[in-house]
This record gives structure tokens, C-alpha cells and sequence, in this order.
């Protein structure tokens, strides 16, 4: 009896304590991805079993100053969508942007149809039919449009890219990039090499300058948690003039400057500068692939090709030049607004 009546205090104060806790503005539940779930199931015609792939820009997005976190939520009990599984795809966007969603299934013969939704201005979910989104290139991307709006390339290149198996480290830095594309290939591909090439040492850590730089810096940066807030990472712009200063090869595949900087209780001590080159083999590529009348999508079969060659890393970074730096003045140099890194390593012509 004892023990009831103490029970009935715990609860009556643990209901009590709830309803006097303050809510949080945090996640509430709009309903957008519940609502897009169920329709687009039945658009796709999903039946449990069947291999799905979720992409979304929830939780990064926003909703008229609410939080979307929680739209995700459906997709696992739906679709059986997650990161461990590695079939939810969390893509990275504006918290100005509105949340989509975008649903692929793979059928038996390997071939994907996705289906796209998008939140209107006010608050409706737009679903679509589902589309063919399996890249080719007989691909009719213009239905793809039609079905899948400002979605398309995320839907054909997500989706292609899940079915065939992309690495994780790959597709995390691709959905950091927001899209996937031959760019952040190339930049996963030469964290790969710098890992197996010149590993870290005790006491050292990577600095970056992507220079020049494209998509490549944000799989660098997500493969190798290198930043510029934490101070390893950056991306310079070279002029026409600059450019046509280095050796014509040079100029063709330079890819950056790679760097191992050695510190002791936080002092200077050493940074060994690795200039490296990237080649696309885009002549390879295409001869291979022929050319495909939506440029984008070309550059998404170009991903694909170079991903099923990730093992061959020399056959795409290739070290330019190797300098060691013992003073940190002149490492300092190499950094600074205004700082010459192409004559400090000694490649002007
Ligand atoms: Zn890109």
C-alpha cells in the first residue's frame, strides 16, 4: 500500500514537472514529411521489401522560422530509410531554403524511379509522378524536369550514385557539396592518395590551400575534417596572368598545395608542401561514355566513371613538387593575403 501511494506522488510530480517545463522552439512536426511519405509511396507503388533511397534537405532547411528536423522522421518507418543503412541522404542546404524530398526505389532490373516533393508558400506538399531517373544516355531528362523541378539533378545524380555503390566518405562529401559531380570525386579521391601518401605523424596535422580551387574542397574538407574555422583550409582564386606564368602542364592539373605541418607544444617546427595534380582523363572519359546531350548529366557519368577506379589513385594525382619549410616565417608567407604561394614553391616559369 506504501509503495502505491508513493508511486502516485512520483507520478503526480513527474506530470507536474512536465507541464510546468517550458517547450523548446525546436522540432516541432510540420507534417511535410509524413504527408510527402505517404503519398509518394503510393505514386511509386512502394512495397516493403523494396530498395529505397531518401534524400532530403530537411533539417538544414527551414520552415518560416521553424526547425525541419523532424519531416526526416517518417522516411525510416516508411521506407526503411537511414544513415546506418546508408540509404538516407541528409543534403546539405540554406536554412532560407524550404525542405524537398525526393523518394527512389530500384527495381529488380536495376533500373530507379524517384519521386519528388516540394512545400509550397503555403504549406501544401506538391508530390510528383514518378519518373525514370536511371542515368543514361537514352536518360529523357526533360521529364525528369518536368516531374522533379529544381530536384532533377539531385534525384539523377543521388540516386545513380547510391545504386552503384558510391563509398560513404564519397557521399558524405557530396551531400556537404550539395550535388554530387566529377569535383567532389576528385577531391575524395586525392584525400584518399594524401592518406595513403603521406600520412599524418605524430604532432602534425594538414593544411590546405585549394588553389586553384572548385568542388573538390568540400570532400577534402569532409573526408579530412581540414577547415577553414579551424584554420587549415584555403581556397585562392588565380588570375589569367598567374596561370599563364606556370609551366603549361602545371597549369593544366594543378589541384593545390598539400601540406604536413609539424608542431611541437603548439610551436612551429617543419611543413612539408606537396603540390599535386589532378587529371580527369576526361579524353578517356568520353571516348568511353560518348558525349551526352545534357552536359550535367555527362558530368555525372564522369563521377561515376572515375568512382569505379578509385582504386588507381596514381593514375589521377600525380606529385608536382615536394618542398620542405623549416621557417615559420616563410610558412607564414605562403598564407598570408597577398602571399605568393607559386613563386614560393618555385613554379613561375
Ligand atoms: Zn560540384
Amino acid at each position: 500500500m506504501k509503495t502505491n501511494i508513493l508511486s502516485a506522488v512520483s507520478i503526480a510530480f513527474i506530470l507536474a514537472a512536465l507541464a510546468l517545463s517550458p517547450r523548446t522552439a525546436c522540432c516541432g512536426d510540420l507534417g511535410f514529411g509524413a504527408g510527402f511519405a505517404e503519398r509518394a509511396a503510393v505514386s511509386i507503388g512502394y512495397e516493403p521489401g523494396d530498395s529505397a533511397l531518401c534524400a532530403t534537405n530537411a533539417g538544414y532547411a527551414g520552415w518560416k522560422g521553424s526547425d525541419t528536423i523532424k519531416e526526416i522522421k517518417p522516411f525510416a518507418g516508411k521506407f526503411g530509410c537511414s544513415l546506418g543503412d546508408g540509404n538516407l541522404y541528409n543534403v546539405h542546404s540554406s536554412m532560407g531554403e524550404s525542405p524537398w524530398f525526393v523518394v527512389t526505389v530500384k527495381s529488380k532490373d536495376g533500373s530507379l524511379r524517384s519521386v519528388c516533393g516540394s512545400v509550397g508558400d503555403d504549406g501544401s506538399i506538391d508530390v510528383s509522378k514518378p519518373v525514370d531517373v536511371t542515368l543514361s544516355k537514352n536518360l529523357d531528362y526533360s521529364a525528369v524536369k518536368e516531374a522533379c523541378g529544381n530536384m532533377s539533378y539531385s534525384a539523377v545524380g543521388y540516386s545513380n550514385t547510391w545504386s552503384a555503390g558510391a563509398p560513404w566518405h564519397l557521399t558524405q562529401g557530396a551531400l556537404f557539396h550539395n550535388h554530387f559531380c566529377p569535383g567532389v570525386t576528385s577531391g575524395y579521391i586525392i584525400a584518399k592518395w594524401l592518406l595513403k601518401n603521406a600520412p599524418l605523424e605524430a604532432g602534425e596535422n594538414y593544411n590546405i590551400i585549394g588553389l586553384p580551387h572548385w568542388c573538390k574542397e568540400d570532400s577534402l574538407m569532409s573526408a579530412l575534417d581540414v577547415t577553414p574555422g579551424k584554420g587549415g583550409y584555403f581556397a585562392m582564386r588565380w588570375t589569367d596572368e598567374q596561370k599563364k606564368a606556370l609551366p603549361e602542364d602545371v597549369a593544366r592539373d594543378i589541384a593545390g598545395f598539400f601540406i604536413k605541418v609539424k608542431r611541437e607544444n603548439r610551436a612551429f617546427k617543419s611543413a612539408k608542401v606537396l603540390v599535386l595534380g589532378f587529371d580527369f582523363h576526361k579524353d578517356e572519359f568520353f571516348e568511353w561514355a560518348g558525349e551526352n546531350k545534357h552536359p550535367e548529366l555527362s558530368n555525372l557519368q564522369l563521377a561515376l566513371w572515375a568512382f569505379e577506379r578509385l582504386d588507381r589513385l596514381d593514375y589521377f594525382v600525380r606529385l608536382i613538387k615536394e618542398i620542405e619549410i623549416a621557417d615559420e616565417k616563410e610558412y607564414e608567407r605562403l598564407l598570408a593575403p597577398g602571399g605568393a604561394p607559386f613563386k614560393l614553391v618555385g613554379l613561375y616559369k
